[in-house]
């Protein structure tokens, strides 16, 4: 039994069994991490000619970079296997500036090189970090499958990553429509495929390599996918009148005068034709196929999309406060809310409206702060904001709104030891609160200021801002279970200790807290677990 000497290139389980032969290849499958993996895993394959395809998991890298563009002024980003740098260069076009791109792929024609220089993107040529370079996000799109070692290699990538910074993978989608209904597809076998991914093998290799496997996606079926149908349709095609030919040599039936007529016509234009009539017949097959399946391919397109995250490596105590309602004890957004309605006769009644919906559970809390910041907001500049945070702030500390117990605690826990991540957590957005908050901490305890300043971080809603600098309403909101998302994004994975006012508003967050403190007007109680 050859199963007994193979041993899973993921997991290192012996527990494999043989799928199918394929030419000098045995298909196994691993029973402990689903990988399926070819043996030898060697490829031999001369990538020198490959295409590169368009691929839709571009746009949920574009989302990832826009999230972690919430948390910091530029990403660095590197595709591998760039290929012709189609998506690369997509990504650089939508964040302009915002966005350093790099590339590394196996093979640059004088094309690429002359493209990659005109749209500002590095093209690597080697992947061994030699300068040490960290990038907040890296993906790979239909590449793993093709590696002879994937867990070394993702090992390797990984330290190229900052902490919270994103590994993105995207592999053929084991439901793809394609392989339900053609069941073998010759691309996908080796020397070129080594290996088939699932979503437990994915699973498998993000922890393995400590990554955190944030989300699995399944692509939809899309037309872009027509030329893998027209890929399948001919290759079963060739299969089939591969198996006829053999049928009638077997048979023996007349095989010479068959073989003898057939050259007879085979001259130079009948040949062109033919060749004519057989791609233009697989195209229509193939467009008629690539219909159906749109129309049933929900969560069967090619690819399916693994999200990682790397965790930050640290061994900090990391100590989250939530904003509103803890250490203040009034909600800072409709402070603000209220404060620009006082100004503006006409913003006021918009926003009696706005909140007569909300009460009448018209529409939901998220939905009205959206539409208040949009409406309300809109138009104000970062000094007009910062202007009337400070308003904000006054108002607190005259109508003794403020936790001064929990912010004492804050302060001590900033100021005392190095040993900590100090993070203010919050729905409202980030330049508000951090605003109010530096206006609280000048006026009550001026001496903690730089400290404040050097060790306190923000997590909250975002602004989004044109180009004038006037606020245009909310780039992407912080609510609830997004607050876990943010932290995660910055590669936290662990609370040490959480002070809350809200238990379930705060959900995600109690439940990757070791302490949580809950506040209830004056007092902090230890919540019991
Ligand atoms: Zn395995």
């Amino acid at each position: 039994m050859r199963s007994h000497e193979t041993i899973c290139p993921l997991c290192l389980s012996e527990n494999c069994k043989v799928e199918e032969y394929h030419g000098d290849y045995t298909i196994y499958q691993c029973n402990t991490c689903k990988l399926i993996f070819s043996h030898p895993m060697r490829s031999n394959f001369d990538y020198s000619n490959e295409k590169t395809h368009w691929r839709r998991e571009v746009f949920r890298v574009a989302d990832e970079i826009s999230k972690l563009l919430t948390l910091k002024e530029k990403v660095k980003v590197l595709e591998i296997g760039a290929g012709d740098l189609r998506c690369i260069s997509y990504l650089k076009r939508c964040f302009g500036d915002k966005l350093e791109a790099y590339a590394y792929d196996l093979f640059y024609n004088h094309y690429i090189i002359e493209k990659a220089n005109e749209e500002n993107i590095h093209l690597l040529h080697d992947l061994i970090n030699i300068n040490n370079e960290k990038y907040d996000l890296i993906f790979l799109f239909h590449t793993l499958e093709h590696l002879e070692n994937p867990r070394e290699f993702i090992t390797k990538i990984k330290e190229q990553l900052s902490d919270g910074g994103a590994l993105i993978i995207s592999v053929p989608n084991p439901k793809r429509i394609t392989k339900i209904i053609f069941k073998k597809e010759a691309w996908d076998y080796p020397p070129y495929h080594l290996t088939r991914w699932d979503e437990n093998s994915l699973n498998f290799l993000a922890k393995i390599t400590g990554l955190f496997p944030y989300r699995i996606l399944y692509e939809d079926f899309d037309f872009s996918l027509h030329y893998l149908v027209e890929v399948d349709v001919k290759y079963s095609i060739y299969q089939f009148l591969h198996k006829l030919k053999r049928i009638y040599m077997e048979k023996g039936i007349n095989k010479d005068s068959k073989i003898i007529g057939l050259k007879k016509t085979n001259t130079k234009k009948t040949k062109k034709l033919l060749g004519f009539l057989v791609h233009a017949s697989c195209f229509a097959l193939a467009s008629v196929l690539t219909t159906f399946f749109v129309i049933l391919g929900k969560q069967k397109g090619l690819s399916l999309t693994l999200i990682s995250y790397k965790p930050m490596q640290h061994d900090k105590k990391v100590i989250i406060f939530d904003f509103d309602g803890t250490i203040i004890k009034d909600d800072s957004f409709s402070l603000i809310l209220n404060f620009m309605s006082k100004a503006n006769f006409l913003k006021k009644i918009k926003l009696f409206l706005w909140s007569k919906m909300y009460s009448y559970r018209i529409i939901d809390n998220t939905k009205f702060k959206s539409i208040a910041t949009g409406t309300i907001l809109k138009g104000l500049s970062t000094d007009q904001l910062r202007h009337l945070c400070t308003k904000i702030a006054v108002d607190l500390i005259s109508r003794n709104r403020i936790n001064l117990q929990v912010l004492q605690d804050l302060i001590e826990h900033a100021s005392s030891s190095n040993n900590s991540h100090i993070i203010i957590l919050s729905a409202t957005p980030v330049e508000v609160v951090s605003s109010i908050m530096y206006e609280i901490i000048k006026r009550l305890y001026p001496e903690f200021l730089s400290v404040f300043r050097d060790k306190i971080k923000f997590i909250g809603s975002t602004f989004k801002w044109n180009q004038n600098n006037k606020l245009e309403g909310l780039l992407e909101n912080c609510y609830q279970g997004k607050k876990k998302d943010k932290l995660i994004r910055m590669g936290i994975l662990e609370c040490h200790t959480l002070y809350t006012d809200s238990l379930t508003d705060d959900q995600s967050i109690v439940e990757i807290s070791a302490n949580v403190f809950v506040v209830k007007s004056d007092k902090i109680y230890r919540e019991e677990r």
